[in-house]
């Protein structure tokens, strides 16, 4: 083994390694038929879906897909669609599940001709129906929802902070959540700016108590029938985040039986 550490100085020997462990992984975990990570990432806004799913795809070297880039993407291009799309975004209205199935197999196409060995998916499917055409396209191996309570989410969304100079985005809420009937607690320390902006941090105005909570309500009615058509499946893993990023990702890649992958790559680096 230590052989190989040693030629793998250059990370693709380490990310292919990294592969045999997903696929593991993905069985291991789902059940899963699909050789390859193809996972999607459920969460409700302000979970962090975005930061887990892109740090993951880096540590296993698939694409972080995430529908709303598709759409930018193909607005900036003059794609077949991009007309199309650039009418009805204009119009304020939401872009048609086929259209956006229709970017989504165009990419993975494209991704398979390149060689690309899987994906995560972020953003997409949001409901039944955009699962059910997804099963007609790609086989989904695992679906992981990222949690945490209500409680948290709201305190995170309040403590967000903006720098009206630089336009960095920072987190004044300390988040501190006993544990209480059997739950572990939770701990997400704030994300403090720096002294030049400290003083001019401002808070965007939909981030209201009001808004944060009816926002997650939408999220909830949405996602509730989602989840219960990946649970049935015996694809869905539920994961509650124990805190910030340094609390979550090492308990992340432990529950997807990555941690030894993650390992290997830092050994390798
Ligand atoms: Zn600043």
């Amino acid at each position: 083994m230590a052989a190989i550490f040693r030629m793998s100085k250059s990370s693709n020997l380490a990310s292919s390694i990294c592969r045999a462990f997903t696929t593991a992984s993905a069985s291991a975990s789902a059940g899963s038929l699909s050789p390859r990570p193809q996972w999607v990432f459920l969460g409700c806004p302000g979970v962090g879906k975005g930061t887990y799913a892109s740090r993951l795809s880096n540590l296993l070297g698939v694409p972080h897909i995430a529908t709303g880039d598709l759409v930018r993407h193909e607005l900036s291009s003059d794609g077949p669609l991009s007309k199309q799309l650039a009418e009805i975004v204009n119009q304020g209205k939401l872009v048609s599940d086929e259209i956006i199935i229709s970017l989504l197999s165009k990419r993975l196409e494209v991704g398979e001709a390149k060689g690309e060995i899987g994906f995560i998916l972020d953003g997409f499917p949001r409901t039944i129906r955009q699962a059910e055409i997804l099963e007609g396209v790609t086989d989904i191996g695992l679906v992981v929802n990222l949690k945490l309570p209500e409680q948290a989410l709201i305190e995170k969304c309040l403590g967000r902070r903006i720098c009206s100079q630089c336009g960095k985005n920072y987190n004044v809420a300390e988040i501190n959540i006993k544990g209480e009937n059997g739950k572990p607690g939770i701990y997400m320390a704030p994300l403090t700016p720096p002294p030049q902006c400290a003083s001019k941090l401002i808070t965007r105005g939909d981030d209201t108590e009001a808004v944060v909570k009816e926002r997650l309500r939408v999220y909830q009615e949405m996602s509730q029938p989602l989840e219960d058509f990946y649970r049935t499946r015996g694809k869905l893993l539920e994961f509650d985040l124990p805190g910030g990023i340094p609390e979550s990702w090492p308990k992340l890649l432990e529950a997807l039986n990555l941690d030894e992958c993650e390992e290997q790559l830092s050994a390798a680096a």
